[in-house]
Formats: C-alpha cells, sequence, structure tokens
C-alpha cells in the first residue's frame, strides 16, 4: 500500500478514538493490558538477576545498551563482585574492563563504585527498598528506581518510559507527551496501579515483535482495533 493510502487508513482509525473519555480510555488500557498478557504470558525484565543488588548494577549498565549485552558481562561481574561491599572496594580499572563493552563504561563505572560505597555506608550493605532512598544513590535515577523497586521488591511506584513504551503509547494515543517524565505521569493516571511494572515489559515484548520502529506491523497486531495508529 501506498504511504498516502496507509496514511488514509491510520487517520481513520483514529477517527475512531477523538472525544474518547478518560473512563474508556481507562477501559481501553485494560483491555490493551489483557490482549498483550495473552500473546505475551511470560513478559518480564530480561535483564539477569539474582538479587536487587544484581539487578540496580544491570539496570545501571543498561543505559544506552541492549539486555543482551549487559548479560553478556554481568556473570563476571557479579562473581568478582558479589555483594555491594566487593564492589565497593573494587579497583576502578578492573570494573571498567570488565564492562567496557556495554559502552560509556567509564561513567558506568563511576556509577557502579558510588552506588556501591553509599550502599555500604547509608544502608549496611543492602539495597533500599524505597523511591526515596534509591534516588539518592550515585548513577540513580527515577527509571533505575522503577525497574528495581518493581521486578526486585515487587512494589508498582512508576511506569519505566525507555523507547517502546515511549513510542507505543504515543501510537496508542494515551499520551501525547515527549518526555519521559510526563509520559510516565499519563500512563499513571490511566494504567491500574497493579500493572505498572509490567506494563513496559508487555509494550518492550510486543515493540520487539510487531509494534516495531520505524514501521509497525498492523496486519498482525491483536491491538489494531483498539489502536489509532493502525494501519495496514
Ligand atoms: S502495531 Fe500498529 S495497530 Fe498495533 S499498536 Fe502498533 S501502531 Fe497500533
Amino acid at each position: 500500500m501506498s504511504e498516502t493510502g496507509r496514511k488514509t487508513r491510520r487517520t481513520e482509525a483514529g477517527r475512531r478514538f477523538v472525544g474518547e473519555r478518560k473512563r474508556e480510555r481507562r477501559e481501553r488500557v485494560e483491555e490493551i493490558i489483557r490482549r498483550l498478557w495473552d500473546e505475551y504470558p511470560d513478559a518480564t525484565t530480561s535483564l539477569h538477576h539474582e538479587s536487587p543488588y544484581e539487578l540496580l548494577v544491570a539496570t545501571i549498565l543498561s543505559a544506552q545498551c541492549t539486555d543482551e549485552r549487559v548479560n553478556m558481562v554481568t556473570p563476571e561481574l557479579f562473581e568478582r563482585y558479589p555483594t555491594p561491599e566487593d564492589l565497593a572496594g573494587g579497583r576502578r580499572e578492573d570494573v571498567e574492563e570488565i564492562i567496557r563493552s556495554t559502552g560509556f563504561f567509564r561513567q558506568k563505572t563511576k556509577s557502579l563504585l558510588g552506588m556501591a560505597a553509599a550502599v555500604v555506608d547509608r544502608h549496611g550493605g543492602e539495597v533500599p527498598g524505597t523511591m526515596k532512598e534509591l534516588v539518592e544513590l550515585p548513577g540513580v535515577g527515577r527509571k533505575t528506581a522503577n525497574v528495581v523497586l518493581g521486578n526486585a521488591f515487587g512494589r508498582d511506584e512508576g511506569v519505566v518510559v525507555d523507547t517502546h513504551v515511549k513510542r507505543i503509547s504515543g501510537r496508542l494515543g494515551l499520551t501525547k507527551e515527549t518526555t519521559p517524565e510526563k509520559i510516565e505521569q499519563d500512563l499513571m493516571e490511566l494504567v491500574p496501579k497493579a500493572s505498572w511494572t509490567d506494563l513496559p515489559h508487555l509494550f518492550i515484548f510486543h515493540g520487539r515483535a510487531v509494534c516495531r520502529a520505524p514501521t509497525p506491523v498492523c496486519g498482525e497486531c491483536v491491538l489494531a482495533d483498539l489502536c489509532p495508529s493502525a494501519g495496514f
């Protein structure tokens, strides 16, 4: 189909949602979540970890890097530094060498060593389980804290907005915002709190499989009738 034809179909699809009330949008979101769970029953974080400490380290490493690449370096890192105490006492050059392939390795090493030292000094070697304490750790922003709280502590305190979540939320007409902070606020208004941690996993799985960048495969999408951007 020509680009003009695709745009026309998209416009037609979008018209169905003009004037949608917030209550209707919330119901649409609930149906979106139900269908995505049917499609991706195993959706979860792909960062390998066995503790809040390991997930925190892996999440710091995942900035500007694929989860697959992070999973290649963390086995050696966790073996060398199995606890925050071990990492806090690590040599900068050694950590840099292990994580080099994840990119931005000097800055990430600084974050890892600073985070580990703060966990030891301020929290007795235990990764804290609150947003306030987590974002006060060096190298830990709200997004990283959300990942750890949701996936290691089972606490739905926010919605992680990455490139897939940003793209799919926009295509589904759940936000018009462009910054992660504002997109997160819109999603927290629409998505049931119990799904705040799971929604990003579902969107990431869907974003890799069907709602891809730059071109979505709308003809294979289970959300097509719920999506204002659907074009075939
Ligand atoms: S693949 Fe198409 S129909 Fe499905 S969510 Fe993405 S834009 Fe919408």
